[in-house]
C-alpha cells in the first residue's frame, strides 16, 4: 500500500486542488516549487512500465489534467511536468504520477 494510495481511499489528508473519477491532483508535501502539485491516477499503475495499451486515454487524461491544473493555479508563464520512473529516474512512490512544477523559472537539465 503506497501513501498516494492511502490518500486516494482517504485514509490520510492531502490538499486537493482538482478529482474526478479517474484522477487526484493534489500539493506535494515538499514542494520544490511555489506550486508543486501531483496528479495521481486512481488506477494503482507503480510506472509508465506498467502502462498497458488500455491505458493510453488515462494518460492523456493524465496529461490534460495536469494543463488544467497549472491553468487554474496562475502558471501562464510556463510550467514543468516530470513523470519519474525507477531507481535512476528517481521515483519515491511506486504508484504512477504526474509533477507539476512552476512559479518560478526552472533549471534545465534536471541533476
Ligand atoms: P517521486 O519522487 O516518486 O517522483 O515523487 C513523489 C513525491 O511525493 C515527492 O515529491 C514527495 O515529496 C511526495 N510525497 C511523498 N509522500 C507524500 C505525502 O504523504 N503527501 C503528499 N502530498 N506528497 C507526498
Amino acid at each position: 500500500m503506497t501513501v498516494f494510495q492511502q490518500i486516494i481511499d482517504g485514509e490520510i489528508p492531502a490538499d486537493i486542488v482538482y478529482e474526478d473519477d479517474r484522477c487526484l491532483a493534489f500539493r506535494d508535501i515538499s514542494p520544490q516549487a511555489p506550486v508543486h502539485v501531483l496528479v495521481v491516477p486512481r488506477k494503482p499503475v507503480v510506472s509508465l512500465v506498467e502502462l498497458e495499451d488500455e491505458d493510453e486515454a488515462l494518460m492523456g487524461h493524465l496529461v490534460m489534467v495536469a494543463r488544467r491544473v497549472a491553468l487554474d493555479l496562475g502558471l501562464e508563464n510556463g510550467f514543468r511536468t516530470v513523470i519519474n520512473s525507477g531507481v535512476d529516474g528517481g521515483q519515491s512512490v511506486d504508484h504512477l504520477h504526474v509533477h507539476v512544477l512552476g512559479g518560478r523559472p526552472l533549471a534545465w537539465p534536471p541533476g
